[in-house]
């Protein structure tokens, strides 16, 4: 069979937030490590409009209002915006009314800025609440990409797992959430980012040769052995956004585009032929 593979280049435009909700700091200097994600940005959609590729985009609503000219320019250049909080706000620590909040107040800068609501999800910190994948089919997502329980094969989110010490695992129910694997494996942040906290130290400051070979390791295997799927890279203008490694993707862009039955989509674009193709109800009858 042919390849058939869809590669979606994912940004997590975090900027400032990022330091004030997950490092808990108002240093000038680390906010200012946030806001060269305005630069980052910048020589990203050079780099995808030299190559005429598209993105996903996920913006908390606090970057959009920071950068209100970088955002206006992702949008006007067709790329997908997603959403991911209003202040990089971890759900599992929000109250229910609380993340709510959040969601309808990132749904609401993103519909402003994009002229359409968000469908797609990445949960800042990686981190889901109980209740997020009910909030997000409610609000009208159509896929998220923060879990990992598959790499590059997209399924259907669960709600209601049920989780003891002492008794077996028990699934939920199937939903019509499509996930769209996320993994650290394919992340720039703990490859790269050196940070320092209360909760330790990640060294980061990768080598971009080692991060790339397990990129294109990645990809391979996809390529190789699954032949179909979707290869999701998750990146921060912030971190990729430095010379070196912005060298490293071109050198990946170039690498993957060398390959025959890959084609670039926005994230957004994926799930609805992979709906058409494995129906809910199907997903539901297997379980
Ligand atoms: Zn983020």
């Amino acid at each position: 069979m042919a390849p058939d593979i869809t590669v979606c280049l994912s940004f997590d435009f975090d900027a400032m937030s990022v330091w004030i909700q997950n490092f808990r700091t108002d240093s000038p200097n680390a906010l200012s490590r946030g806001e060269f994600g305005r630069v980052g940005a910048g020589r990203i959609l050079d780099l995808l409009a030299e190559r005429e590729l598209p993105a996903t985009f996920f913006i908390p609503g606090h970057t959009i209002e920071a950068f209100p000219d970088t955002c206006a320019r992702i949008a006007g250049a067709g790329h997908e915006i997603g959403h991911h909080g209003y202040c990089h706000e971890n759900p599992k620590r929000q109250e229910p009314e609380q993340e709510r909040a959040i969601l309808e107040r990132g749904i609401e800068l993103i519909e402003k800025l994009a002229g359409r609501p968000p469908r797609g999800y990445r949960a800042p910190a990686g981190s889901f609440s109980h209740r997020t994948i009910e909030y997000l089919v409610e609000y009208g997502f159509r896929y998220d990409s923060s879990m990992m329980a598959d790499d590059f094969t997209p399924y259907y989110c669960r709600v209601g797992d049920r989780v003891s010490e002492d008794a077996p695992y028990e699934f939920g129910r199937r939903v019509d959430l499509v996930e769209l694997p996320f993994s650290w494996n394919l992340d720039d942040f703990p490859a790269f980012e050196y940070t320092a906290s209360r909760i330790g130290v990640s060294p980061g400051l990768a080598d971009p040769d080692r991060v790339y070979s397990i990129w294109a390791g990645e990809f391979d295997w996809l390529y190789r052995k699954l032949g179909r799927g979707v290869y999701t890279l998750t990146m921060h203008p912030q971190t990729i956004g430095r010379g070196h490694r912005l060298l490293m993707l071109e050198r990946l862009l170039d690498y993957i585009q060398g390959h025959p039955g890959v084609r670039f989509a926005t994230m957004v674009d994926h799930p609805a032929a992979w709906r058409a193709g494995y129906p809910l109800a199907e997903a539901v009858e297997a379980r």
